[in-house]
């Protein structure tokens, strides 16, 4: 998607601080850090929301296992994390491009506003 943001960083458009990258993922911090660990998880295809992922689809295997190098490279895998998708307008999601957010560094509060 020409237009996307996430798709601009995949696409070396617009720069991003990156954390790791598998050949169907791509992990960065956020620009705005919510914890001292912020990371996003996305596929470096385009897809919108979880509601776009259908049975057959391997995006989320493909991010999950992005997490989880994640979590082991930034420290805060035995200390636990969070992971948080928004979807749609009620879940206040910003960027229409799958992102799971990998929240951790501190502990958190529940439940979310
Ligand atoms: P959402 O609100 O859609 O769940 O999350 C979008 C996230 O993208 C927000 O946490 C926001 O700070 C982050 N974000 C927005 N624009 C950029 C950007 O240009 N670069 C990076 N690294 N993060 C961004
Ligand atoms: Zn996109």
């Amino acid at each position: 998607m020409s237009d996307c943001l996430f798709c601009k960083i995949v696409a070396g458009e617009i720069p991003a601080k990156l954390v790791a990258e598998s050949d169907a993922a791509l992990a960065f911090y956020d620009i705005a850090p919510q914890a001292p660990v912020h990371v996003l998880v996305i596929p470096k295809v385009h897809v919108t929301d979880i509601n776009e992922i259908d049975g057959d689809h391997p995006v989320m295997d493909d991010l999950i296992a992005l997490v989880q190098s994640v979590v082991t490279e930034e420290g805060i895998k035995d200390a636990g994390y969070r992971l948080v998708v928004n979807v749609g307008v009620d879940g206040q999601q910003t960027v229409p491009h799958l992102h799971i957010h990998v929240l951790g560094g501190r502990r958190m509060t529940w439940p979310p506003g």
